[in-house]
């Protein structure tokens, strides 16, 4: 594994309530306990609703909250969106942005997550960037060159490996129970380094975590997570009980 910290991050997406806490909860017991102690820090990303009732009750915890994806004006007549600073107030301390479902569902292009990645820095949240390409995609041989055409249009300067992290979710992987081979992973994780380093400079992308999601489950996490340049997983259906993402965060114990 590679010496950049690990993070696994939870997308709870348009799921849970109220009554739906207790998995955080759970998490963040057992990460407590002292005796499950991962080499990897920990995120779960609820839906808005939930944002401040979680961060609340996994306060000073190893477990922290993020959101699901943001607008790109601090404040303003944007009936139903939420901006960077209200997540933040919140208790987030990351943002999604650029999530394929966001991309397909509402249009969202590279430039307007280019937006909501430097939104969440003038908040003081990291950006967690997705990109990833579609199954017509892959199968026309274009993956390198949609994650590259995603990276020069939804990164820009003032990304760092401090406020920004990738990461990289092939569309056809999502929600599907299909994996890419180890070897493509590695392909595409290595061309995102190579790229992230050409684009911002080796030092302001040094360190920067290169995340992989689509379908992370505990019984193929470790073999994912051992892959060069993954540095980490967005998980999303797998998230949702604490004892499927306890499984995936021990890949890293
Ligand atoms: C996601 O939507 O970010 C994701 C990775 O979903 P899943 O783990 O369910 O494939």
């Amino acid at each position: 594994m590679s010496d950049i910290r690990a993070l696994v991050a939870g997308n709870w997406k348009m799921n849970g309530t109220t009554a739906s806490l207790p998995e955080a909860e759970a998490v963040m017991t057992r990460l407590s306990a002292g005796d499950f102690n991962p080499n990897a820090d920990v995120m779960i990303c609820p839906p808005a609703t939930l944002l401040r009732a979680m961060s609340d009750r996994l306060q000073g915890s190893p477990v922290a909250t993020g959101g699901e994806d943001c607008h790109a004006n601090a404040s303003g007549a944007h009936t139903g969106d939420i901006s960077a600073e209200m997540l933040k107030d919140a208790g987030a301390s990351a943002v999604i942005v650029g999530h394929s479902e966001r991309r397909a569902d509402h249009g969202e292009t590279d430039a307007m997550v280019l937006e909501k990645a430097r939104a969440a820095h003038r908040a003081g949240l990291t950006a967690i960037v997705c990109i990833g390409e579609t199954e017509a995609q892959r199968r026309a041989g274009e993956t390198l060159d949609i994650v590259t055409t995603q990276i020069r249009g939804s990164i820009a300067a003032g990304c760092t490996g401090v406020n920004t992290i990738i990461a990289y979710e092939p569309v056809w992987a999502i929600g599907s129970g299909l994996t890419p081979t180890t070897a493509d992973v590695a392909e595409v994780h290595g061309a995102i380094r190579q790229e992230l380093d050409a684009h911002l400079g080796a030092d302001a992308a040094s360190g920067m975590r290169i995340l992989y999601g689509g379908s992370v489950k505990p019984d193929n996490a470790r073999e994912l997570m051992s892959v060069e340049n993954v540095n980490g997983a967005l998980v999303g259906g797998a998230s949702l009980k604490a004892e499927d993402f306890l499984g995936i965060i021990a890949a890293y114990c």
